[in-house]
């Protein structure tokens, strides 16, 4: 299943399996919102971007950006590191005005119909726009070529979105800023809900992990994976601290929960897009 898997890995992505780590390297991550949007560009060449991710230990990451072009300029360096998600911005500036493009969708068949992405998002829904048409459509595209979705979205749309395919994968990025009581009910209801953790300090804020957070982990420890989200220019500055700080806290949980945080979910959840899984 795993030699499976691995041949998936490359045919879809050209991904090659990262070497196995020796128990002395840096804990392996697989970020799961890294953006290379049209402003990064101008100040961050393809090639530094992708050095800093190596820098920061990164083995794999969820790569959106506003336009799509980033995303395929990194992947064109990085195959083995970059796992290209289609996003539904053509430019920044628009997380809220693409519910109402109706021009959105077609943009998206095309270039699912070009190549391969792992999913769709990150896109930034709230509550009834979720039940748009164009959510609607992006929701069925993620269905008909059978690939997850990244929602920045609350609970109510969440819900939503599985209302309208109730076999759909979601990663729910930044675990929607929801407090953890609101995390454990969701991902109690829906199985195939992910969550990134994607500017959330609170797990961790105090420098040791926090309680209720160290319970919602015990008890959906399939489902967390980590994130920098490097929505601004700046942001990629931060990508080795960021790193680092997610090391020292998941250092404090059982090394099997802390692996599938940092890498195992990600990988999961992409083995299963790419039927693999
Ligand atoms: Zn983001």
């Amino acid at each position: 299943m795993r030699f499976v898997a691995a041949i998936g890995l490359v045919i879809a992505f050209g991904l090659i399996s990262p070497s196995p780590a020796s128990s002395a390297e840096r804990l392996a991550l697989f970020d799961a919102h890294i953006h290379y949007s049209h402003d990064a560009w101008e100040t961050l060449a393809p090639a530094e971007a992708v050095a800093i991710l190596r820098r920061a230990g990164l083995k794999r990451a969820f790569v959106s950006s506003s336009s799509d072009e980033g995303t395929l300029r990194l992947h064109a360096l990085a195959p083995d590191l970059v796992v290209p998600v289609l996003r539904p911005y053509r430019r920044r500036g628009e997380t809220g005005s693409w519910v109402h493009d109706a021009t959105v969708p077609a943009m998206l068949a095309e270039r699912l119909a070009a190549r391969r992405y792992a999913g769709i998002g990150e896109f930034h829904v709230h509550g009834a726009d979720a039940d748009l048409p164009v959510v609607r459509e992006v929701v069925q595209l993620a269905k008909h070529h059978r690939i997850f979705l990244i929602a920045h979205a609350d609970a109510n749309a969440v819900v939503r979105i599985f209302s309208q395919n109730p076999e759909a994968r979601v990663l729910w990025a930044h675990a929607g800023f929801e407090r953890p009581d609101v995390i454990a009910a969701t991902l109690d209801r829906y199985p195939t809900l992910w969550a990134d953790l994607a500017f959330r300090y609170e797990p961790a804020r105090a420098g040791s992990v926090a309680p209720d957070w160290r319970v919602l982990f015990e008890r959906f420890p399939d489902r967390f994976m980590v994130g920098t989200d490097t929505y601004t220019p700046e942001r990629w500055s931060d990508v080795t601290e960021h790193a680092d700080w997610a090391r020292g806290w998941l250092a404090q949980l059982p090394p099997e929960l802390a692996h599938r945080i940092a890498y195992g979910n990600a990988e999961t959840l992409l083995r299963w897009s790419l039927g693999t899984e």
